[in-house]
């Protein structure tokens, strides 16, 4: 294939992936995205495999076939609850592969067209030198949040005495090797610039609280993007360096929505240890002798069927369950009965943003009754009942009155001004910050403990009836 034909092909695979990013975000052209990511990168591995510079295509052809097999396996597996993890485990493989093709580069020059061994291109030893130190961050970081996500490795922050210091230290030392890296072409400079780059990736995730971990697998989805994009430049590859580019930017944007959606600013939660075991004690508050009251699926059937206005707010425990078909069908119900039904949803609801979007897209829920929360929060005041189902600090009031909550200041969806709100959750358990929700102990609010799909397909029940 000519370089001029493969150059057109990757732009046509670059923009492609633009309109898959603007495509993917909104429910309804989510598909559309998708698809188009999909032609977009069978194109980008057509146009590789076309190249002239591929000599043989066995090695290609088993990778494709052990790493597909990988993939699917993982794919039909993968619980949605599980997500953020699988993406943090992804990741680390862009990080590892970032630091294997510097290596390869800084080995074999010739192969990669950047020169011969002990002469290379500053240019090239500064983009391998960048794409290697962020690749090995990439790496360990990512194994860290999965294991902090997994359960593998403690949720809590681990901090010690001088940890600023020693992460400051690390990467000065880090510039230092890259510089000499360039200067001398050295390969044990490389070899050092990557041990303490991976070093770094344990130490600057370590102490960040597991609560805080889907931020941070966003933020180091965007570092990923930037070690492509300096594979990219290595390889000499325009759609490596668009496609980098974009995870790049489209990873550090997605984590300041989380933040802006949490009210706290990106450094607030890399050195904030939120959800540290120790506030979490604190914050929770213990129950007391306080009672709640609880109803049963017949009472909250009875209650909203005679409503005029249901909010759904669902939160964490509707993915955990897998609730939203029998949650849909409770909704329908109402709807023929001639209640007005919405959703509410608020923006960091469950553990990704979107979370809550694609289960209740999964579910065939109309788009039009799917409201972000500075849609709907205003509604909540003339509404007859809020229905919270598996959601929890989303909808707590410390947020707003509690300055020493480690909520405070996350706007919230104002459930407790429904007329009644009913919680659909299975015990008393606390939210993803460790916080008690003073909510549940209000007069409006009926506690309908279980499961949230068997009480859904239990209130489905008694409405049929
Ligand atoms: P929460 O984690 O606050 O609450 C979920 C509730 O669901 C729990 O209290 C739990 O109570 C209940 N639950 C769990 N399993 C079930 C089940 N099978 N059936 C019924 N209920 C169940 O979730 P929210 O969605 O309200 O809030 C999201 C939290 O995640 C926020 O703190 C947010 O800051 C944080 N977060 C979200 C991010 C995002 O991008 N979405 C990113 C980073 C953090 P019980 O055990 O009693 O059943």
């Amino acid at each position: 294939m000519s370089e001029n034909l493969s150059a057109f092909l990757y732009l046509v695979a670059s923009v492609c992936f633009i309109l898959s990013l603007r495509g993917l975000s909104s429910p309804e052209s989510a598909r559309t995205g998708n698809i188009l990511g999909m032609v977009g990168m069978a194109i980008a591995i057509f146009t590789t495999l076309a190249s002239p510079a591929v000599l043989s295509y066995t090695t290609i052809i088993v990778g494709i076939l052990i790493g597909g097999a990988i993939g699917t396996v993982i794919a039909l597996k993968i619980q949605m609850t599980a997500l953020p993890q699988l993406v943090a485990a992804f990741h680390s493989l862009v990080g590892l592969a970032a630091v294997f093709v510097a290596g390869a580069a800084l080995y074999s020059p010739g192969a990669y067209g950047i020169g011969t061994a002990g002469n290379i291109g500053a240019a090239s030893l500064i983009e391998m030198g960048l794409g290697v130190a962020i690749g090995a961050i990439t790496f360990t970081g990512s194994l860290i949040a999965f294991g902090k996500l997994q359960g593998i490795v403690s949720g809590t922050p681990v901090r010690f005495k001088g940890q600023h210091m020693l992460n400051l230290a690390i990467g000065i030392a880090i510039v230092v090797f890259g510089v000499i890296l360039v200067v001398t072409e050295s390969h044990t400079a490389f070899w050092i610039l990557v041990a303490l780059a991976l070093v770094l990736g344990v130490t600057l995730i370590i102490p960040i609280g597991g609560a805080d971990m889907p931020v941070v697998v966003s933020m180091l989805n965007s570092y990923s993007g930037w070690a492509a994009c300096g594979i990219g430049f290595t390889l000499q590859n325009s759609a490596l360096i668009i496609t980098g580019a974009l995870v790049g930017a489209s990873g550090a944007i997605l984590s300041y929505i989380m933040c802006k959606g949490m009210n706290r600013s990106i450094f607030n939660v890399i050195f904030g240890g939120f959800g540290a075991e120790g506030e979490a004690a604190a914050g929770a508050g213990g129950d007391g002798d306080r009672s709640v009251k609880s109803g049963s699926a017949d009472d909250a059937s009875f209650i909203m069927k005679n409503a005029s206005s249901v909010i759904i707010v669902p939160g964490y425990g509707m993915a955990v369950a897998q609730a939203q078909h029998a949650l849909r069908e409770m909704a329908d119900i109402l709807k023929a009965e001639g209640v007005k039904v919405r959703y509410a949803i608020h923006p960091v609801a469950g553990r990704m943003p979107g979370h809550m979007n694609v289960l209740l897209a999964e579910a065939s829920v109309p788009y039009d009754d799917v409201l972000e929360m500075e849609e709907i929060n205003r509604d909540f005041g003339s509404a007859d009942v809020a229905f919270v189902i598996g959601a929890n600090d989303i909808t707590n009031p410390a947020a707003k009155t509690d300055p020493a909550s480690p909520i405070f200041g996350m706007p919230i969806l104002e459930v407790e001004k429904a007329k009644t709100v009913l919680f659909v959750k299975r015990g008393m358990s606390a939210g993803y910050a460790g916080i008690q929700n003073e909510l549940f102990f209000k007069d409006n609010t009926m506690m309908l403990f279980g499961d949230a799909k068997k009480m859904c397909e239990e209130i489905v029940m008694h409405l049929d009836n």
